[in-house]
């Protein structure tokens, strides 16, 4: 499943050149061309998926399991101690490429960046009700 004018897919078939740094049969992990730390790394399935929740498990897991083995491998090389793993889940969210990836940006304590809760100045104010309810419906939706 490919997207032709897809740029990372463009990458998944070698049409286009990336600095790959690893793969399993499912997922490709190759460091961002801009990157916002040293060692910012992509990891991406193999197939055109647009969102998380458009993958099968055969690439969600291909996805994570590549994604917690260069965490790991990641902080070793550029020797830090953490790192933020984040998605931009579809468009309002950020997200430019329309092809799911995992970003993994190494981090350290004085790199001027914050924790995802700084990015969210106006933040909502729900009562214990609004709460309750809002858990009870997406329980009731969860098939897995
Ligand atoms: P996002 O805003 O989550 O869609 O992020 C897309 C990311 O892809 C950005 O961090 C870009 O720097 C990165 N990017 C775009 N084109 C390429 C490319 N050809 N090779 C590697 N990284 C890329
Ligand atoms: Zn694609």
């Amino acid at each position: 499943m490919e997207d032709a004018n897809c740029i990372f897919c463009r990458i998944v078939s070698g049409k286009t050149q990336a600095r790959i740094i690893g793969e399993n049969d499912n997922a490709l992990a190759f460091l961002d061309a801009f990157p916002l730390s040293v060692g910012h790394t992509l990891v991406i399935p193999k197939a055109h998926y647009s969102k998380v929740q458009d993958m099968n498990r055969t690439y969600s897991c291909a996805v994570f399991n590549l994604t917690c083995e260069l965490a790991a491998i990641l902080e070793k090389t550029v020797e830090v101690n953490a790192s933020t793993i984040a998605i931009h889940n579809g468009k309002d969210a950020g997200q430019e490429v329309p092809h799911v990836h995992i970003h993994i940006v190494p981090r350290s304590v004085n790199d001027g960046a914050g924790s995802i809760h700084s990015i969210f100045t106006i933040r909502p104010k729900l009562s214990e009700e609004e709460m309750d309810l809002l858990s009870n419906k997406m329980k009731k939706s969860l098939t897995i």
